[in-house]
């Protein structure tokens, strides 16, 4: 049995946490969530919490009301209690940059942080695993990429490492036919159901773009060694390369549940319910090489990583701007990356290696896609 404190319980990533969890009878002493207080409830009935975090005013007074001397507001409630709950685990399920700040509080107060947010090492990955060293807490990756990666892993030198991808739902488009792709098609991804920020990145390809530079810092491996090869089938996870031609790759359903169970119980493997292969029906596994020229998000991501610095931070502050334009209707789907690339072309590359400063530059930089994106259309 583990103590396992779930920061943004009420997403996908969280509701699957939850469930994982309850397979497992682990205890869940912590859930967190943005604004969605009455889901967040519901989750506290279900698993009894000692606490429960949230960040709006009004859900803050619904919930106090309903389970008083549990509910604790914003970064300093999930501060304070990251610190008296003594958690085993952290699964940070939080979408975007939002989530620095959490895995820092986790890093410094449990053992093992499971980490789906993706966007915290994209954006500090340096300083986030030079604090996880620090603090001597183990850093297990839940997207399903990282997490077959990280089961690949032998000890060896890596030569390579292959990072599959979906494709997403416009695989095959020509540039002119995506200039017309609207939010329901960018939204309707063939093999997995998600959060709709991770859905339209996925569509766009610049979900991959992050995973490669999350694969850096989680595997210490440079950008010239991550490659990514399209798999729209999603058995294959993603493929590491040794030196004497020998390919390690893990395998599994298209099921999120999986590798977020794997990133609970690692080291160990405990039974599951969730969905298993029948490969005598799984018919061919085929694979592609990604069209970066159609889809420059992925070309942009690599860019950003071989300039360093701030650049990969710029990128992805840039494109949750850009992306939650494109789902208000304010931008259309290819000028999310016009956008970016144009906020990218302006920064000046500096290093910052204290995080409140990132941070700062985080929040720079979303005013100046917000002052972008009303020049787009
Ligand atoms: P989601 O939108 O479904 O859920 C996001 C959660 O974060 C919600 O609980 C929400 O309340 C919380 N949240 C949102 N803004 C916040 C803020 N400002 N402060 C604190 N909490 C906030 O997202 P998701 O699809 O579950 O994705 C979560 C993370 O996991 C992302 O980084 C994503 O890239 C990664 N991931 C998701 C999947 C997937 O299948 N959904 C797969 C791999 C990786
Ligand atoms: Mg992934």
């Amino acid at each position: 049995m583990k103590n396992v404190f779930i920061l943004g319980a009420t997403g996908s990533i969280g509701e699957q946490t939850i469930e994982a969890c309850r397979h497992l009878k682990y205890n869940i002493v912590g859930i967190t969530a943005n604004s969605s207080y009455k889901k967040l409830y519901e989750q506290y009935l279900l698993c009894k919490p000692k606490f429960v975090i949230i960040n709006t005013e009004e859900g803050y007074t619904f919930l106090k009301d309903k389970i008083p001397g549990k509910v604790y507001f914003g970064l300093d409630g999930l501060h304070h209690t990251l610190e008296i709950a003594k958690a085993d685990i952290v699964v940070n399920a939080i979408v975007g940059s939002a989530g620095i700040l959490p895995t820092v509080y986790a890093i410094k107060n449990s053992k093992r942080v499971a980490l789906a947010n993706k966007e915290t090492l994209v954006s500090a990955g340096k300083l986030i695993m030079s604090l996880a060293k620090e603090n001597n807490t183990e850093i297990i990756p839940v997207d399903s990429e990282h997490s077959a990666i990280f089961q690949s892993l032998d000890g060896q030198p890596i030569k390579k490492i292959h990072l599959t991808a979906s494709g997403g739902p416009f695989r095959g488009y020509t540039a002119k036919q995506l200039e017309k792709v609207t939010l329901k098609d960018a939204l309707s991804h063939p093999n997995w159901e998600m959060g709709k920020k991770i859905t339209i990145d996925s569509a766009t390809l610049m979900n991959k773009g992050l995973e490669v530079i999350e694969a850096r810092w989680l595997f210490d491996v440079p950008a010239t060694k991550i490659e990514v090869v399209v798999h729209p089938e999603s058995i294959i996870h993603s493929i590491v390369e040794y030196e004497d031609h020998s390919y390690i790759a893990q395998i599994g359903a298209h099921d999120m549940r999986i590798p977020i169970t794997y990133a609970l119980t690692y080291p160990m493997r405990i039974a599951n319910p969730f969905d298993n292969i029948n490969f005598v029906e799984l018919g061919k596994l085929t694979f592609f090489e990604p069209d970066k020229k159609t889809f420059p998000c992925l070309q942009l991501a690599y860019d950003a990583l071989q300039a360093g610095n701030t650049m990969p931070l710029v990128l992805n502050a840039a494109n949750e701007v850009a992306v939650s334009l494109f789902i208000q209707g304010k931008i259309s789907f290819t000028n999310i990356w016009v956008l970016i690339e144009k906020i990218m072309n302006k920064h000046d590359n500096i290093k910052i290696e204290n995080i409140n400063e990132l941070l700062e530059l985080d929040n720079l930089i979303r005013e100046k896609t917000l002052i972008g994106g009303n020049t787009c259309q």
